[in-house]
């Protein structure tokens, strides 16, 4: 066990002097929403001093005081992650990438663009937009940064068509835990150099090193997009129908899948009733929503006829077509279910786990059998397409330590049940402070020394996010 130093009265000077008085904060002056992210059940702990730098150099200077002070630094986006990643929880510094956020050049003959780690995603996609040009991860929560993006490896809803964020980072410029600037990757589409630095640096969850400048990979923006609503009659019919899909070269965008429960909280929380419950006489139990892209709207619709006979086949009661508002609708509707269930629910712990996708009804099916033999309630949603499922386990009427005392052993005989049936711990989200017990039963010993060491590698101190993924 590291031990770590506090932080004096002379370092709070020293950092000040690196970054300017007026962008460090100590005791009260630290806002509450940097001792935790957004899943609070894990708990929170306050840092000794919040910085906000505005360059390369002032992260690399704050890194070199606090590597000679031995002096944990836990570096922090937008603070939206789900698995206290940005967490300080031994305490120390906590360095906020937020205002290092600016887009620095788009090339467009070789189309990429260098961005600063602090710029948000739905900052990115709407000004790439402007140059008619695609960023295509979409995770969910749009308001996160690109460096916490890049370092989640963050994932969202059209990775079935796109890939994940990994697939387009090019290059980065990094400061290493001993304030040392390091530039790994080049903008070219291919590379066959040695060990791949870049890849260890995407979803290394702010452990190995501080991401300070990225350059991404972009694509022409496709004009159209069309959406498509498939109500099933239960979940193990909707997923039936997923293989189908992927296989038969339609191309799609997105595949995603609700399940009734948190379509009827969200239409009631949100006002938002764009999801029928009943179609041609049937009530629907499941849904896959599917999303299709490309520059004519003709050769769209023609892909939705066979998406439709597909439907049909595997017993849909309806392919239904969203375009304009009502896409923009459903969307909206599907971003919210997160908020919702938070709304609904005093207590919460969630899976990202991924699964082979014929694999999702069994998972499912067992954790909602979990949750029924400890009496908590289960819900659910996620990516079809990529067998990553968001399953949260809730409770409004338990006390926290009977909740944490039930949930962990869900988690536990879950996890177990994942590697069983071929499965990842986290799809995308990461495995931060939460899931880190849950890594190394999953990957094993030998897998668990080697992440060890590339983490001494980088950082011999092991001051750089302590407590985090080894
Ligand atoms: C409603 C909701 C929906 C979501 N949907 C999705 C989804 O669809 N897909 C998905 O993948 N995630 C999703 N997330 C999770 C979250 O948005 C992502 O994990 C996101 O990538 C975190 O970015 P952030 O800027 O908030 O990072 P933070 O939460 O601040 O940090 C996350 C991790 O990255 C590290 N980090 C941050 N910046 C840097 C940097 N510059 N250099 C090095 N390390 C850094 C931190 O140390 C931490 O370990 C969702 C979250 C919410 C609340």
């Amino acid at each position: 066990m590291t031990q770590f130093s506090t932080i004096t009265p002379e370092i709070v000077q020293q950092i000040e002097l690196a970054v300017g008085a007026e962008n460090c904060f100590i005791g009260d002056s630290i806002n509450e929403d940097f001792t935790r992210d957004e899943m609070p059940i894990y708990g929170s702990s306050t840092p000794e001093l919040v910085c906000e730098p505005a360059s390369t150099e002032e992260v690399s200077a704050v890194m070199r005081i606090c590597s000679e002070a031995n002096i944990p630094v836990t570096v922090r986006g937008a603070g939206t992650g789900l698995v206290s990643g940005c967490v300080a929880i031994e305490g120390g510094v906590i360095i906020c990438m937020m205002r290092m956020n600016r887009i620095l050049e788009y090339d467009m003959k070789n189309l990429f663009v260098r961005v600063q780690p602090g710029v948000r995603l739905c900052d990115l996609a709407a000004d790439a937009l402007t140059h008619d040009l695609m960023y295509p991860p979409d995770p969910g929560e749009k308001t996160a940064s690109i460096g916490g993006n890049v370092s989640t490896n963050a994932g969202g809803m059209r990775a079935v068509k796109y890939g994940t964020t990994r697939d387009y980072v090019l290059a980065m410029t990094v400061v290493l835990p001993s304030g040392e600037v390091l530039e790994i990757g080049r903008p070219v589409t291919k590379t066959s150099t040695g060990y791949s630095l870049l890849h260890l640096m995407i979803g290394s969850e702010g452990t190995l090193g501080i991401i300070t400048e990225i350059t991404l990979k972009l694509i022409p923006n496709p004009q159209e997009s069309v959406s498509f609503l498939l109500p099933f009659a239960d979940i193990h019919a909707a997923i039936a129908s997923v293989p189908s899909i992927r296989l038969s070269g339609l191309d799609p965008q997105s595949i995603e899948f609700m399940e009734r429960d948190i379509v009827d909280s969200s239409a009631e929380h949100t006002g938002n009733h764009i999801i029928p419950t009943t179609v041609n006489g049937q009530e629907a139990g499941a849904y896959i929503l599917v999303t299709f892209d490309g520059n004519d709207v003709d050769e769209i619709y023609q892909r939705a006829e066979s998406l439709a006979e597909l439907a049909d086949e595997a017993g849909a009661f309806d392919t239904l077509v969203l375009e304009g508002p009502e896409k923009r609708k459903i969307w909206e509707l599907r971003g919210a279910f997160l908020s919702v269930i938070e709304a609904e629910e005093k207590l919460i712990d969630e899976m990202d786990v991924v699964v082979p996708v014929d694999a999702i009804p069994e998972f499912l099916g067992f954790v909602h059998e979990q949750g029924e033999v400890h009496g908590l309630r289960i819900r659910s949603f996620g990516h079809a397409g990529d067998g990553n499922l968001h399953i949260y386990c809730c409770s409004s009427s338990l006390e926290k330590d009977e909740f944490l005392a039930r949930d962990k052993q869900i988690m536990d005989a879950s996890y177990a049940k994942c590697a069983e049936l071929n499965g990842q711990v986290s799809g995308e989200h990461g495995i931060g402070a939460a899931k880190s017990a849950y890594l190394k039963q999953s990957v094993g010993d030998t897998a668990m020394g080697l992440m060890t060491g590339i983490k001494a590698a980088f950082d011999p101190k092991g001051i750089l996010n302590p407590g985090k993924i080894v």
